[in-house]
């Protein structure tokens, strides 16, 4: 199968400038992906390794420092005219409380990317369409009427969604859609996303923190570290089997009640290093229980190291 999107060797550094360069924060620093029509791909990982950057370069809401896109076989970095191929990729924010203008009713909200592509012909069909949507994502005809402060957070979010899908989108960056929701109304949410996925044959590239949420949605799964991807692999794999010394604590991490295997909490000491800080070897060692020699001198390279593994370490890597 063709991949629906493809990241290549994506890089991005902010404060790169001559006089800065020595600060420079590179917070993607080399990620290629493939992800393929149908599937959500999990991207997960402390807050501050990249993955939100990431996110945000795959929808084109930020331009790489380096490296391409491809949607669809076509190139995307400087693509400036790919207006349609841009309208299938739509973005959900994390936060409905700022991602929605607060003095636009629900309607208005859903109605603007009609207008801005001339899209959905007059006024009328216009709010036909926006009736429509409102009903396929749970919400009633008269809250087209109201504003974002008469919603719940988890309606709110209801409406991030039915903006990203008003353009009628193939690919959809979710950037932790229901962390800022209340436990209660994140299943909710969750299973809304997986119907949507079905009846729109909608693609995932879904960003989160949270280990229980990545394997309830994900059908494979990569872990971030410090702007790289240290492993990858379906979704089953990474957590019965975690490979790389990162994930196996992540994934000790899973409170017991809802673990997926038994096993001993690892527990991560050790210093954080900064984004700007250029390390030599390893940029996990710092803080990884089971670093030797080789991990200082030598970056440890993604080795596959069975069909669909990817792992980026010293005590798997093949060489
Ligand atoms: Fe740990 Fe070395 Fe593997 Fe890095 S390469 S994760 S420091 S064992
Ligand atoms: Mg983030």
């Amino acid at each position: 199968v063709e991949p629906i999107m493809e990241l290549i060797d994506i890089r991005k550094q902010y404060g790169s400038g001559v006089l800065s360069r020595k600060h420079a924060v590179r917070a993607v620093d080399g990620i290629s992906l493939t992800i393929k029509p149908g599937e959500t791909l999990g991207l997960v990982g402390e807050s501050g390794c990249g993955k939100s950057t990431v996110g945000q370069i795959a929808a084109r809401l930020l331009e790489p420092s380096d490296g391409n896109l491809h949607y669809k076989g076509q190139t995307l970095a400087g693509h400036k005219g790919a207006k349609r191929l841009r309208q299938q990729i739509q973005y959900v924010f994390q936060d409905p409380y700022t991602s929605l203008n607060p003095s636009h009713t629900i309607g208005k909200t859903l109605e603007q990317p009609l207008i801005i592509n001339r899209l959905g012909g007059d006024s009328k069909g216009r709010k036909r369409l926006v009736k429509e949507m409102l009903s396929k994502i749970g919400l009633d005809d008269w809250h087209a009427d109201s504003y974002p402060h008469q919603l719940s957070g988890g309606q709110r979010q209801r409406v991030g969604i039915a903006r990203a899908l008003m353009l009628n989108p193939e690919f959809i960056v979710l950037d932790e859609p229901v962390s800022a929701l209340d436990v209660s109304v994140q299943a909710q949410i969750l299973n809304l996303l997986k119907e949507l996925q079905q009846e729109l044959s909608l693609t995932y590239l879904f960003i989160s923190h949270d280990l229980n949420v990545v394997h309830y949605m994900s059908d494979r799964v990569a872990v971030m570290y410090l702007g790289q991807i240290v492993e990858l692999a379906d979704v089953q794999q990474l957590y019965e089997r975690p490979l790389h010394p990162y994930t196996q604590a992540l994934v000790s991490a899973i409170p017991a009640e809802s673990r997926h295997t038994k096993r001993e909490r690892i527990v991560l000491h050790g210093e954080l290093p900064s984004a700007s800080e250029r390390m030599s070897g390893c940029a996990f060692r710092t803080r990884c229980h089971h670093a030797h020699e080789r991990c200082a001198a030598e970056q440890p390279s993604l080795a596959e190291l069975e069909p669909g593994h990817w792992v980026r370490c010293h005590l798997h890597s093949l060489a």
